[in-house]
C-alpha cells in the first residue's frame, strides 16, 4: 500500500503506463486502468461501515465491472457477488465466489437459470408473482440451499436520472408494495412458503439522493418486520438493501461515503441493525467508479467554427452513457502531455471528441482545459464502474486493454493485465 492519495496515484499510474508502453501512440492508443490499492481501500471502508458482530454479505453488483480478475480481487478483499444474468453468474463462478456468497437478481430469469441457481445453492430474489409461481413448481422437486427473497418496490419515487430509478410508482422492478391488495397477497405468499426468508429492495443507482434510498430501505425493513409479526415467527432472516450509493463525478472526493449512509440507515431503519437479520448489500458504482480511469491519445486537433476540437481515441465505444446522455453522466477530462505529465498551459474552451463516425461523439463539450495538441494524452477519471463492462461495438472499435496497477511505498508501479485489448473483428494477416 502506497500512502499516496487517489489523484497522486492516478498520475503515477499514467506516467508508468507510458514508460512501460502500456500506452503507446501507435500500438496502444486507448487503455483502461484500475487502481487496485484504491479498490482495496474502498472495500475496507465499506466493510468498516457496518459494525463487526452484524452478519453482512457485501455482494458486489457484477454489472458495474464484470472483468473476472476484478471480481477475484473483490472476492479476496472479502466481498460476495450480485449477478443478473447467466453470463454474470458464469463470471462470478469463474472468479471463485462460493455459491452461498452469490445473489441472483433479474426481472427476466428463465426457468433454466432458476433451476441452475437452485441447483448451486445461490440466493435468488424473486421479481414478480409469476416468478414466484414458477419457483413453487421447482421448489417442490428440488432440495435447495438457496435463500429466496422477494424484491419489493417501495415506490418512494425517482431520483434525478429517470432511467436509473427503480422505485417509481410504475417501475418494471419488483413487486410494488403500495399497489392495491399487494401487501395482503405478499403476506399470504410468505405464510404459504416457509422458504421465503428474505426481503430485497434496490431503489436505484446514481442520481438517487441518499435520503430517498434510506426511505426505500426503511420501507423494506418495515415490511420484513410486518411479515414476521403477522406470521408470529421470525421467518424473514435476511434483508437485502441493494446498492445505489451515488458517486461524486466532479472531483476526487468520495461523495456521501458508506459511513454516512449507514448512519442514516441506523436512524431511519434501526431494526435492520437489531442483529435479527443478515444484511446483504449490492453496491457497484460506489465500489469501483473512482478506482478506474481511461487514458487515450489525441490523434489530431483542429479548429472548427472558431472552436478547438481534440480528436481522441476515447468516445462512445468506452463512454457510451456519457456521449449519449451528457447531462446525466458528465465526466472530468484531464489534459496531459505525451509523457503523462499534467499540462499547465492556459486553459481554453474546447471539445474533446472520440473516434466514432457520428457528430455527437464527444466526451466533453466546450470544456475549459489546457489546449490539447497532437500526441497529448487525455485522462478520464472515475470510469472504474460500468465503463469497462459495457463496451459499445460502434465502428467495430476494439475493446481496450484494462490494466490493474499497484503502487509500493517507494512509488513504483506494477501492472497486471486484467483484460487484453480485443478487436471486434480480427484483422487479416499482414494488415
Ligand atoms: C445495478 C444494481 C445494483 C448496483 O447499483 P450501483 O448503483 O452500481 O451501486 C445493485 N442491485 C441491483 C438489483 C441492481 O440492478
Amino acid at each position: 500500500m502506497s500512502g499516496f492519495d487517489r489523484a497522486e496515484r492516478r498520475g503515477r499510474i499514467l506516467r508508468a503506463a507510458v514508460q512501460q508502453e502500456l500506452l503507446d501512440p501507435e500500438a496502444a492508443v486507448l487503455a483502461g486502468f484500475i487502481d487496485l490499492d484504491g479498490v482495496h481501500e474502498t472495500v475496507t471502508s465499506l466493510r468498516g461501515a457496518f459494525p463487526d458482530p452484524l452478519p453482512v454479505l457485501h455482494a458486489f453488483a457484477a454489472k458495474a465491472n464484470c472483468l473476472v480478475p476484478v471480481l477475484e480481487e473483490l472476492r479476496v478483499s472479502g466481498m460476495g457477488c450480485e449477478v443478473a444474468s447467466a453470463g454474470e453468474l458464469a463470471r462470478a463462478l469463474e472468479a471463485g465466489f462460493a455459491p452461498e456468497r452469490i445473489v441472483f437478481d433479474s426481472p427476466a430469469k428463465t426457468r433454466a437459470e432458476l433451476a441452475r441457481a437452485l441447483g448451486l445453492g445461490i440466493a435468488v430474489n424473486v421479481d414478480s408473482f409469476q416468478e414466484l409461481a414458477r419457483l413453487d413448481g421447482m421448489w417442490a422437486t428440488a432440495r435447495s440451499d438457496s435463500r429466496i427473497g422477494v424484491r419489493v418496490n417501495p415506490q418512494v419515487g425517482a431520483g434525478s436520472i429517470t432511467a436509473m430509478s427503480t422505485a417509481t410508482a410504475t417501475s418494471k422492478f419488483g413487486i410494488p408494495l403500495e399497489d392495491e391488495g399487494n401487501r395482503e397477497r405478499l403476506l399470504r405468499a410468505y405464510r404459504d412458503r416457509p422458504w421465503l426468508t428474505r426481503v430485497h429492495a434496490h431503489v436505484g443507482s446514481q442520481g438517487c439522493p441518499p435520503g430517498l434510498m434510506v426511505r426505500g430501505v426503511a420501507r423494506a425493513v418495515e415490511f420484513a418486520e410486518e411479515v414476521n409479526d403477522h406470521l408470529g415467527r421470525r421467518q424473514v432472516t435476511g434483508i437485502d438493501i441493494g446498492g445505489g450509493l451515488p458517486v461524486d463525478f466532479t472531483g476526487d472526493q468520495t461523495g456521501p461515503g458508506f459511513d454516512t449512509y449507514v448512519d442514516h440507515l441506523r436512524e431511519h431503519a434501526p431494526a435492520l441493525f437489531s442483529g435479527a437479520y443478515e444484511i446483504i448489500t449490492e453496491f457497484g458504482r460506489s465500489v469501483m467508479a473512482k478506482n478506474g480511469f481511461i487514458a487515450a491519445y489525441v490523434e489530431y486537433t483542429k479548429t472548427v467554427g472558431g472552436r478547438p476540437i481534440a480528436i481522441t481515441h476515447a468516445g462512445a465505444q468506452v463512454a457510451t452513457r456519457t456521449v449519449f446522455a451528457p447531462e446525466a453522466w458528465p465526466l472530468r477530462v484531464e489534459a496531459h502531455d505525451a509523457d503523462g505529465r499534467p499540462k499547465r498551459s492556459r486553459a481554453v474552451a474546447q471539445d474533446i471528441a472520440g473516434p466514432c463516425c457520428f457528430g455527437g461523439d464527444l466526451l466533453a463539450r466546450d470544456r475549459t482545459l489546457p489546449l490539447l495538441h497532437e500526441g497529448d494524452l487525455v485522462v478520464v477519471p472515475d470510469t472504474g464502474a460500468y465503463y469497462f463492462s459495457t463496451h459499445f461495438h460502434y465502428n467495430s472499435l476494439p475493446e481496450p486493454a484494462v490494466h490493474g496497477a499497484r503502487i509500493d511505498a517507494d512509488g513504483r508501479v506494477t501492472f497486471r493485465l486484467l483484460r487484453p485489448a480485443r478487436a471486434a473483428h480480427p484483422f487479416p494477416a499482414g494488415y
